[in-house]
């Protein structure tokens, strides 16, 4: 027996080693993404729920690895923020994003706005707003037409800080949604002490909400509250049309998930936006 544990403990331990290596080479080969041109996005659409018009997108990163394929921001994300990449992969997405939007605007009646995550690292960098400002300069997208996700991992650290490099993109004209509303600390007086245009409620708020009584209390509760405050309500994960109808009997204004489209290709992203601007 002791040896059969010793065996595990060694085959355990070996794997975490293989572990470790693998998040060393996966480490610098996503240092070098940037430059090779290795990421790409994926937009997920967002639907208004009263007229079911595409009225946004939200812009994903994936990377094309060179031997793994293609890699979701689940399998880096947290690798990038470790790092401290993250700054520069959403450098890299902010601007891909605003630039492809602004082409799609050029070429036809386009007034779907774009979504960006940002990571809580920006708000450590005092540059942030200037770059996010450069960004809109050089690629003539309205500021109106950007909205920038932030989760509450921004308001745990530095709250002052993130208050204030808020303000100044709320000057710039840009919106600002909080993501995945739910799922974190989600201290109220949050919402009450940023100027958030938009709240997106999490996933989780809708997985069980047409079976159970007290999980449609909650978000209902949380669409009354956001707009009690003034906020646009999009709920994120939407799968099936049963949540959908719910959702539109408690008056959420707009809806992203699997049922309606999943994150797609710029050229899908393209063909969704010109069949429906007509
Ligand atoms: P998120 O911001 O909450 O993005 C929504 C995620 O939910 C996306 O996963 C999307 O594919 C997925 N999703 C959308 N609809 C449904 C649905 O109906 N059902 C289910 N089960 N899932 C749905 P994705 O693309 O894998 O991204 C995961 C997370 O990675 C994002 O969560 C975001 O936090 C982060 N991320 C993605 N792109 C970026 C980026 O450019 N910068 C930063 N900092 N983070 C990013
Ligand atoms: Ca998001
Ligand atoms: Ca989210
Ligand atoms: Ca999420």
């Amino acid at each position: 027996r002791a040896k059969e544990r010793g065996g595990n403990c060694y085959c355990f331990y070996s794997q975490e080693m293989v572990r470790i290596g693998e998040q060393w080479v996966l480490r610098s080969e996503l240092r070098n993404a940037v430059h090779r041109n290795e990421l790409f996005l994926h937009y997920q659409p967002r639907y208004e729920v009263e007229s079911s018009k595409l009225v946004g997108m939200e812009a994903l990163v994936r990377w094309l690895h060179p031997e793994n394929g293609v890699m979701f921001p689940g399998t880096f994300i947290n690798l990038a923020e470790k790092t401290g990449l993250i700054l520069e992969i959403d450098r890299w997405v902010l601007e891909a994003a605003c630039a492809r939007v602004k082409q799609w605007q050029e070429a036809g009646e386009i007034h779907a706005s774009v979504s960006v995550n940002l990571s809580y690292l920006h708000f450590k960098e005092p540059d942030c707003v200037q770059m996010v400002m450069d960004i809109l300069r050089k690629t003539g997208l309205h500021p109106g037409c950007l909205e920038i996700e932030l989760t509450e991992s921004v308001f745990v650290e530095e709250a002052e800080v993130a208050l204030d490099m808020m303000r100044q993109l709320k000057m710039l004209g840009v919106r600002i949604a909080i993501d995945d509303f739910g799922t974190g600390y989600s201290a109220l007086h949050y919402l009450k002490k940023f100027p958030f245009d938009t709240l997106k409620i999490d996933r989780s708020f809708l997985e069980n909400v047409t079976i159970s009584e007290a999980d449609g209390v909650i978000l209902r509760t949380v669409i009354d509250m956001a707009k009690k405050l003034n906020l646009r309500v999009v709920a994120e994960g939407v799968e099936t049309e049963e949540q959908l109808s719910y959702l539109r009997e408690h008056a959420c204004d707009e809806v992203q998930g699997y049922l309606l489209s999943r994150p797609v290709p710029e050229e899908q992203m393209e063909k969704l936006l010109f069949s429906i601007s007509n």
